[in-house]
C-alpha cells in the first residue's frame, strides 16, 4: 500500500539514514515502512518541500505531524509484527496512522476535530489503506467498542495516562503515550502486567495537547 515511486523516494531514504537509523530506530519493518509512505502528501502543498525535514509541521486548527524521528520511534516502541489491532488516539494529518496500517492488520484512530478526521479519512482511502478507521470522538475516553485493546498509540501530550485508556488496554498490551506538562512529556511506555500498571519512560518529546475529559482543557 501506499506509494513507492515518487519524487521524493530518494528524500525518504535520506530521513532513514540521517534521521532514523543513527538515532537508533533500526527496526527494519519500520524502516521499510518509512521509506515507503509518502509523507509530502499529509502536508499542505506550499509545504512539500519541507515535508522530509527534521520537524513537526503546521498542519492547520493549531495541530503538527510529528517529525518523522518521533513517528519511527513510536512505531518501534510499539513492537508491531503485521498481526495486531491498534487503537490510535491523535489522528491528525494521518500520517502516523498510513505507518501503523502498514505495520498493523488494523488501526482504529480517533481524532477530536472533525475536519482534520474528515481530511485524514479521505487521503487514507485515497492511498489505498482499507484497514484503517478514523472517527470523530474524544480519544481519552477510548473506542469502548474495540475494547480490549492489544496496543494503543496516543500522538498528543497529556498530564497523566488517561484511566479509560488503560482500562481498554489489554492484560500484556501496550500503550505509547506522550506524559507532562503542556509543552515538555516524556514518552512513555505503559504496559498492563497482571492488571498493574509499569511504566518505562523513553524520552523527552514535544507533542500538541491532549485535550478531553482525561486530559487537558480545550
Ligand atoms: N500523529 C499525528 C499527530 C497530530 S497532532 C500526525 O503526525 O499528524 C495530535 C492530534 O491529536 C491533533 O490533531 C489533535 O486534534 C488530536 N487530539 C488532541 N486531543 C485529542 C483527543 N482527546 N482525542 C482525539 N484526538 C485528540
Amino acid at each position: 500500500m501506499g506509494r513507492t515511486r515518487d519524487a521524493y523516494e530518494s528524500a525518504r531514504a535520506r530521513v532513514v539514514e540521517e534521521q532514523l537509523v543513527r538515532r537508533e530506530v533500526t527496526e527494519e519493518r519500520v524502516l521499510a515502512v518509512m521509506r515507503r509512505v509518502p509523507r509530502h502528501l499529509f502536508v499542505e502543498e506550499a509545504l512539500r518541500n519541507r515535508a522530509y525535514g527534521d520537524h513537526p509541521l503546521p498542519i492547520g486548527e493549531e495541530q503538527t505531524i510529528s517529525q518523522p524521528y518521533i513517528v519511527g520511534f513510536m512505531s518501534q516502541l510499539l513492537e508491531l509484527t503485521g498481526q495486531e489491532k491498534v487503537l490510535e488516539v491523535g489522528t491528525g494529518s494521518g500520517y502516523q496512522t498510513a505507518v501503523l496500517a502498514e505495520l498493523a492488520r488494523r488501526v482504529c484512530s480517533i481524532e477530536r476535530l472533525p475536519r482534520l478526521a474528515e481530511r485524514a479519512r479521505a487521503l487514507l482511502e485515497k492511498l489505498g489503506y482499507d484497514n484503517v478507521w478514523v472517527r470523530v470522538g474524544s480519544g481519552t475516553l477510548g473506542w469502548p467498542d474495540e475494547a480490549p485493546v492489544h496496543w494503543i498509540l496516543v500522538t498528543a501530550g497529556g498530564p497523566s495516562v488517561p484511566p479509560p485508556l488503560f482500562q481498554q488496554l489489554a492484560e500484556g498490551g501496550r500503550m505509547v503515550v506522550p506524559v507532562g506538562d503542556a509543552v515538555n512529556q516524556v514518552l512513555t511506555v505503559v504496559e498492563k502486567v497482571h492488571g498493574e500498571m509499569k511504566t518505562r519512560p523513553c524520552g523527552e518529546c514535544k507533542f500538541v495537547k491532549l485535550v478531553g475529559k482525561y486530559a487537558w482543557e480545550a
